[in-house]
């Protein structure tokens, strides 16, 4: 029997995971060959998550748990999760009952073809404001421009992996964690699985949109230096045109003595030139602020206390 470790990410999930681990555990029992373990990260959060997984724990000794000392984000969750987990295979799962449990056999099937990873991409984002949806194509767009590293449009972060491919997620330690990005950075063999957009089982999602705009540059910067180069090519470009500025005031002034006029244009193409300067100066230091926090090396998370399972005996 192989140990299958389902990680799964909760802020604020109490109404969910009763429902959750039911449907979760109901679609495990009929996986051929496997073990089921889950852990549950409590995200810090403020509500009665961490009762409900405790009382999961007591009752079936399959369900660990951790919790952080305060809301770290699901990325820190989910790399707490997977540093945790003990399994030969390893599933991270959202609470909300968006990630169909039904697709566990065909992502552990593929598993057992060779694959070291089974992820599960939504075809459609229905149910989703409009704007939302057209920003994050566009996304998904630009940083596939700007990055080598590909960034699947509308992949989930339901996936099962195998144990190699968790450690070497586990080994890429930066603190500015897009997970979308590192899964793909690892490497191997990624099959991938399509599925509809579900709904949300109860409760709200916990990204604003505002919040999401941010998590989108965390992303760009996190896997392209490609806005730095546009520093300069900027710089070039301009240094090009005020060269040729140069040459046609000359000109001019030696055909039409004193025609040197225009202080209006002038206050344009000041304003125009500052403006870009603090573009640029605004793009080195997104760039800055992460090397300046990765290099403080703070842990990602900080546990408060973890239970269940083997703890408990
Ligand atoms: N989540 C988390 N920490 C956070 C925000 C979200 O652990 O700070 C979890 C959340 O409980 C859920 C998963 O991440 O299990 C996905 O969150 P959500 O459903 O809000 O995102 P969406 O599906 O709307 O992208
Ligand atoms: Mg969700």
């Amino acid at each position: 029997m192989e140990l299958l470790s389902i990680v799964v990410p909760c802020y604020n999930e109490e109404e969910n995971i009763p429902a959750f681990y039911r449907a979760v555990r109901a679609a495990a029992a009929s996986l051929p060959g496997v073990e089921t373990e889950y852990l549950f990260v409590d995200d810090g959060s403020a509500d009665g998550t961490l009762a409900a997984v405790k009382k999961l724990a007591a009752e079936d000794r399959a369900v660990r748990w951790l919790s952080f000392s305060r809301n770290f984000g699901k990325e820190a969750a989910l790399y707490a999760g997977l540093e945790h987990a003990k399994g030969d295979l390893i599933a991270v799962m959202d609470a909300d009952l968006q990630d169909p449990p039904a697709l566990l056999p065909e992502l552990l099937a593929a598993i057992r073809e060779g694959y070291d990873c089974a992820a599960v991409r939504r075809v459609d984002r229905k149910g989703e404001p409009p704007i939302r949806s057209f920003c994050a194509r566009q996304f998904y767009k630009l940083i596939n421009k700007m990055s080598d590293t590909e960034i699947v449009d509308g992949a989930r972060d339901f996936r099962l992996m195998t144990r190699r491919m968790v450690e070497a997620v586990l080994s890429v330690g930066e603190y500015n964690r897009f997970s979308k990005g590192i899964f793909s950075w690892v490497g191997f063999r990624t099959k991938w699985v399509e599925t509809e957009n579900l709904p949300r089982a109860a409760g709200e999602t916990k990204w604003s949109f505002l919040q999401l705009v941010l998590y989108a540059l965390d992303g760009i910067v996190a896997f392209s230096t490609a806005p730095l180069a546009i520093a300069s090519v900027l710089g070039l470009i301009l240094c090009g045109v005020s060269g040729l500025a140069i040459v046609f005031i000359i000109v001019r002034e030696l055909i039409w003595r004193g025609s040197a006029y225009g202080w209006a244009s002038l206050v344009c193409i000041i304003l125009l030139i500052a403006g870009i300067q603090l573009f640029c100066m605004g793009i080195l230091g997104q760039y800055l602020s992460k090397t300046y926090l990765e290099t403080k090396r703070r842990p990602i998370y900080i546990l408060r206390e973890q239970g269940g399972g083997a703890h408990e005996e």
